[in-house]
């Protein structure tokens, strides 16, 4: 958990009445780059504080990664494609037919484009709101309070008490799969394609490679996903892994595990994707999608003696200050999990801590959302975790199809499986697939940083028929007294 109570900015400990008095001697009390989930959100919650903020973002629009080419637009083009599968495939269940039924491609990604927009313009708007200067240009640290900024007019140098990174990630390069935007993409190209390919490979079987092979199967395209690890989502639970990939078989994705690619074989506008086993999958489209690395080169970390661990991510202390006084970071640019809530969520304790308050993040109830249908979802340890460290623990699940709602809806794949210590009846680890689990998780992660358990659980009455009695039954379970299992 990383935690601090610190009256501290820059170099000394100062009260935010002094920050006021000292404004006269530096432009600002803090500077963030990059206008991401963490670092717009730093921004306005120093603000709120009552600080002088600027904010520099080297691209035109604010949002990072999250509002501009990730969270947001994949989600749009996951909705979008949804109801397109749904209207075409799961309709006839409701006694729903219908006839003709198009994709109108370019009008789908417009919608998405102007998801994108109107919240990237949402965030231009809260910095006017909160009076934090918007910078337009690339930074560079050139001391613990100097920040320079290139732009089309020219460099210029800010002064501040504070610097905040948080300049996100990027995706990882594959040797011998050079991204060319248009035979070999990443996510940003994927989510914008002008055509469904016909065969789309999809390199890594994590959350991104997973959702956007979704959305290209759902809109027509045979989708490959090829994954060095033998099960797909290996960073979420093995359980969950298994039924996600039982679900997504059935949709139509085609699932390579323990395989690895080997070799691009070009030939004019499509391709072969060259397996180690020697098999050739022919391919109009190459999605790489196998992680992203912090963005912290080019931004004068080295000649400040910034230390970084060996993936290039900032290191950083419960604070999240970095070894140099006055420069700190967060989100992506600091590794762990590579979420946007998890960002927002140290923008807030960083921000709290900076003007002096209590700042907290609980790294263990941060949840984990795979945007799949169903959803897939997890808060804290895995099973997997708890047998490795040898924790004691019990295991409860409930299947998604004893749901009522989820009867009514025809939405009963999936089950949900809680990880509880005993006897204290605290969580340790939620494991959803199943209707909604995206948004049911958030119940999960409440108890959790609140620590109630699934005794509080199974007696707060949830309302009826809703997917959230899944997990009122899935406390019940844990307690040995099951209802409808
Ligand atoms: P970013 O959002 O990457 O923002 C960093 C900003 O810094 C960028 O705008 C960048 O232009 C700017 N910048 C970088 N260097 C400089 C510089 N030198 N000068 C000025 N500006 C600079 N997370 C979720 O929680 N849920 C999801 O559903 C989800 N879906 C995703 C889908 C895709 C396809 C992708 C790619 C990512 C997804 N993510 C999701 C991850 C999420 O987008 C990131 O974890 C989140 O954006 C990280 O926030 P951040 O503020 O640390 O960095």
């Amino acid at each position: 958990m990383a935690q601090c109570s610190c009256p501290r900015i820059g170099h000394q400990s100062l009260p935010i009445s002094s920050l006021v008095f000292r404004q006269v001697m530096d432009e600002f009390d803090l500077i963030v780059i990059g206008a991401g989930p963490g670092g717009y959100v730093a921004a306005i919650r120093a603000a709120q504080l009552g600080l002088k903020v600027a904010c520099v973002e080297k691209e035109a629009a604010l949002g990072g990664t999250c509002l501009r080419v990730g969270c947001i637009p994949s989600k749009a083009l996951l909705e979008s494609s949804a109801l397109y599968a749904n209207a075409r495939k799961s309709a006839t269940k409701h006694g729903i037919e219908f006839e003709g039924i198009r994709l109108n491609l370019a009008t789908m990604l417009k919608r998405k484009e102007q998801v994108v927009s109107m919240l990237t313009k949402g965030v231009e708007s809260l910095f006017r709101k909160n009076q934090i200067t918007s910078i337009h240009g690339q930074a560079t640290l050139v001391s613990a309070g100097e920040v320079r900024v290139e732009s089309a007019t020219g460099p210029q140098s800010f002064r501040a008490k504070a610097v905040l990174v948080a300049t996100g990630s990027h995706p990882t390069q594959l040797p011998g799969f050079p991204v060319d935007g248009q035979t070999v993409v990443t996510s940003r190209e994927a989510l914008s394609l002008s055509a469904v390919p016909e065969h789309l490979v999809v390199i890594g079987g994590g959350y991104i490679g997973i959702e956007l092979g979704c959305v290209w199967n759902r809109l027509g395209a045979q989708v490959t996903i090829v994954e060095a690890c033998d099960r797909i989502l290996p960073q979420m639970d093995e359980e969950l892994g298994r039924e996600a990939r039982k679900i997504l078989s059935k949709q139509g994705l085609k699932l390579m595990l323990g395989r690895q690619v080997s070799e691009l074989q070009q030939t004019g506008a499509s391709c072969n994707v060259r397996l180690d086993s020697g098999d050739l999958l022919p391919a109009d489209k190459v999605l790489v999608a196998t992680g992203r690395r912090p963005n912290s080169n080019h931004l004068g970390l080295d000649a400040l003696g910034i230390e970084r661990d060996s993936r290039g991510a900032i290191r950083v202390d419960d604070r999240f200050q970095s070894n140099v006084a006055g420069v700190y970071a967060i989100g992506d640019v600091i590794g762990g999990a590579m979420l946007a809530h998890k960002a927002e969520e140290e923008a807030m304790a960083f921000a709290e801590c900076l003007a002096g308050n209590r700042g907290r993040v609980n790294d263990h109830a941060i949840p984990g959302v795979v945007y799949t249908d169903p959803e897939i979802a997890s808060v804290g340890k895995t099973e997997q975790a708890l047998l490795e460290s040898e924790t004691p623990f019990t295991k409860a699940t409930f299947p998604f199809r004893a749901n009522g709602r989820a009867r009514a809806s025809h939405q009963t794949e999936g089950f949900s499986k809680f990880l509880v210590d005993q006897p204290s009846g605290s969580i340790l680890g939620a494991h959803l697939i199943g209707a909604h689990a995206g948004e049911l998780i958030n119940e999960i992660a409440l108890a959790m940083n609140s620590g109630l358990g699934v005794e509080q659980l199974s007696r707060s009455c949830h309302a009826h028929p809703t997917f959230g009695e899944v997990l009122k039954e899935t406390a019940l379970a844990a307690l040995e007294r099951p209802l409808h299992s």
